[in-house]
């Protein structure tokens, strides 16, 4: 009932749950974080009943967890409602498919040096009269963490490539993979099938791919990324310029392009530093044979400055909107 009381409780049990234990001969040190909820919070029937207790301290742990580190964290009301908002979001997921709530959108890619249009990204839409537009970077993860994103990363292949196969041989469509697709070891098949029901020829068809996909478990991931590449696919290392981005991924990896983030592009304007590490990255791709995508290019300014540097192709709201098939 007390907060003061349950704050100094948690501090108590993390502490000792963090002793290190000495275990043969290793000394073993255990990762612990705490939920804390109090009575007062549990609102509706039962109220400050064991259950919903601890239904209330298990939404405070995430937290805690996000937070990273040994931690503990209150439960609050708020969390309540992203907890009901992520079950909503995963039942709309859920049916999302058959009931026509999840679409592709296209994205405009144009070269740098002549403006002419060479391809789209595939970007998920979902739309539901409950909730409305919910954006990709909500969805996405809920996704994932539910393994539903098996299910439409490989829909997400199909409808791409047979969107794709209506347009003329120069256009290429880019597809986001989730890492949670190469965890499972599915991406292969999913693009093999794609391609062979869709008829569309794999030089036209490239792969997006995150650093966080190429961190874990790289040695399956690089099998995976060899067997695309064998197909005859494109593979874009997308989002550089954030997390690690180390560079050593531009060799170990066999990418055909490397996708610089709109946060990196955004910095040029604040950030003196900024414009020259781009033009060093631009020149390292050139020496290992990479194409570059600029993203989320906005004003003029940028477009022409990044241009300038020697990109090979931009996107962004300023070059043009997603749009439907
Ligand atoms: P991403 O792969 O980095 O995609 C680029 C995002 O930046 C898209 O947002 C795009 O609309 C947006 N964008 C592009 N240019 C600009 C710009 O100039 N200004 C601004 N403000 N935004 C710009 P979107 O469609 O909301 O997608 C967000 C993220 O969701 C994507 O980031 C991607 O990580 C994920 N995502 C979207 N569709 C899929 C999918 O089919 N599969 C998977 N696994 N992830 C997807
Ligand atoms: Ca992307
Ligand atoms: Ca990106």
């Amino acid at each position: 009932t007390d907060p003061l009381t349950a704050m100094t409780t948690a501090q108590d049990i993390l502490k000792a749950l963090q002793a290190p234990v000495d275990w043969l001969d290793r000394t073993l040190v255990i990762d612990v974080d705490a939920g804390v909820a109090l009575a007062a919070d549990c609102d509706g029937e039962g109220e400050g009943d064991a259950s919903s207790l601890l239904h209330n301290a298990d939404l405070a742990v995430k937290t805690a967890i996000q937070r990273g580190g040994a931690n503990y964290a209150f439960y609050n009301p708020a969390l309540a409602k992203s907890a009901k908002r992520r079950i909503d979001i995963l039942n709309a997921l859920q049916q999302g498919l058959e009931k026509g709530h999840i679409e592709m959108y296209f994205q405009p890619i144009f070269e740098a040096s002549t403006c002419k249009l060479v391809g789209f990204e595939a970007l998920m839409r979902m739309q539901t009269p409950e909730l409305g537009q919910v954006s990709p970077v909500e969805f996405i993860p809920i996704a994932e963490e539910s393994g539903l994103i098996a299910k439409l990363g490989a829909w997400a292949l199909f409808d791409a490539c047979r969107v794709a196969s209506n347009w003329p041989p120069y256009l290429t469509v880019a597809v986001n993979i989730s890492p949670e697709q190469f965890y499972a070891g599915t991406v292969t098949t999913d693009v093999h099938h794609a391609l062979q029901l869709t008829s569309l020829p794999a030089n036209q068809l490239e792969l997006e791919v995150t650093e966080s996909s190429v961190l874990k478990d790289s040695e399956s991931v690089q099998i995976q990324l060899l067997a695309l590449q064998e197909l005859g696919c494109g593979i874009a290392l997308d989002d550089f310029g954030t997390g690690y981005s180390s560079l050593s991924y531009l060799w170990k990896f066999p990418f055909s392009k490397l996708k610089i983030d709109r946060a990196f592009i955004a910095a040029m304007d604040s950030t003196p530093d900024a414009k020259g590490i781009l033009e060093s990255l631009l020149s390292v791709a050139q020496h290992v044979g990479l194409e570059v995508t600029a993203e989320g290019i906005e004003p003029q300014e940028q477009q022409n400055v990044v241009a300038g540097l020697g990109a090979h192709f931009l996107k962004g709201l300023h070059v043009r909107r997603p749009m439907r098939e």
